[in-house]
C-alpha cells in the first residue's frame, strides 16, 4: 500500500520526515514536497511557469512548486498506482479555523480529496521547538484508522496537535472549525526612502463559533480532528437566495430594487 507524504514547509522540514518515518509502519511511503517553504500559499496551482522535479532519494522528490502542485504531480506522474492515502505535514504551527483557507498544508489534503484519495493534514503547535514525534504518533494512529474505515465522501481530516509531551495529551476530540481574527492586523512602517510599507501580522484573538471547536480542544490539551467538507455550498442560503433570481435576471433592474440585493445578516 502506497502513502503520499507532502507539506508546505519544504523538503528539508524535520516535520515532514518525522511524519514519513511514522507512516512507514503502514505502507510504502512516497515523499513529494516543495523545494522550499511555501507557507500560506493556500490552494495555489502553478500554471504559468515550468515545474521541475528533483529526485532526492528513493521515493523522495522535491518540486519547485506549491503543495497543490506536489500532490498533482505525485498522483498523476510520480507514484505509480494511486496511493491509498495522502498525508500533509507535520506543519510547524497550528492550522485552526479560518487558517484552513490560507494553509498550504491543508490545501495539499484538499487536492488529494479532489483527486479522490483519502487525505489528512497534520499540524503541530509550537514556536521554535516542535514535538514532531508526538504529532507523528497521532498521525500514524489516525492514518491507520482512515485506512481501515475510510472517510466520508469529499471529506478531509484537519488534525492539530497541542504542544505537550505524549503523556500529557488530554485526549482526542472531533471538532468544528473555530473563527479566528487578528487584532490590529496591519503594521505600517516607513522604509529608508520615506515610503510606507506594511506587514500583515498582529496579535491573534479568537472568537469561537462553538464549544466543540478545534481551538477549544487544543487549548484543553487535546488532539483536534476536524472533518472538512470539500463542498462549501451553503444549502440553506441557496433556498433563500432563489428569491433573488428574478430580480437579477430582470433586464432593467431599478435602483430601488438593487437595495434588496444586499445580503441580510441571516443569509451570511
Ligand atoms: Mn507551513
Amino acid at each position: 500500500m502506497k502513502i503520499l507524504v507532502t507539506n508546505d514547509d519544504g523538503i528539508a522540514s524535520p516535520g515532514l520526515h518525522a511524519l514519513a518515518e511514522a507512516l512507514r509502519a503502514l505502507g510504502e511511503v512516497w515523499i513529494v514536497a516543495p523545494d522550499r517553504e511555501r507557507n500560506a500559499v493556500g490552494h495555489a496551482l502553478t500554471l504559468h511557469k515550468p515545474i521541475r522535479i528533483t529526485r532526492v532519494d528513493r521515493r523522495v522528490f522535491s518540486i519547485n512548486g506549491t503543495p497543490t502542485d506536489c500532490v498533482n504531480l505525485a498522483l498523476k506522474r510520480l507514484v505509480r498506482g494511486s496511493p491509498a492515502l495522502v498525508v500533509s505535514g507535520i506543519n510547524r504551527g497550528l492550522n485552526l479555523g479560518d487558517d484552513v483557507t490560507y494553509s498550504g498544508t491543508v490545501s495539499a489534503a484538499l487536492e488529494g480529496t479532489i483527486m479522490g484519495v483519502p487525505s489528512i493534514a497534520v499540524s503541530q503547535e509550537g514556536h521554535h521547538k516542535f514535538r514532531f514525534k508526538v504529532a507523528a504518533d497521532y498521525a500514524r494512529r489516525i492514518a491507520s484508522t482512515v485506512l481501515r474505515y475510510g472517510l466520508p465522501e469529499e471529506t478531509l481530516l484537519n488534525v492539530n496537535v497541542p504542544d505537550r509531551p505524549r503523556a500529557s495529551i488530554a485526549g482526542v476530540r472531533i471538532t468544528s472549525l473555530s473563527r479566528r481574527r487578528f487584532d490590529a492586523p496591519i503594521i505600517e512602517k516607513v522604509d529608508p526612502h520615506g515610503r510606507k510599507y506594511y506587514w500583515i501580522a498582529g496579535t491573534r484573538v479568537t472568537w469561537d463559533r462553538r464549544k466543540d471547536s478545534d481551538h477549544e480542544a487544543v487549548r484543553r490539551g487535546m488532539v483536534s480532528i476536524t472533518p472538512v467538507h470539500l463542498d462549501t455550498t451553503h444549502y440553506a442560503a441557496m433556498e433563500k437566495l432563489r428569491a433573488w433570481e428574478p430580480m437579477i435576471a430582470k433586464r432593467k433592474a431599478s435602483f430601488a430594487s438593487s437595495r434588496l440585493l444586499r445580503p441580510s445578516r441571516k443569509t451570511r
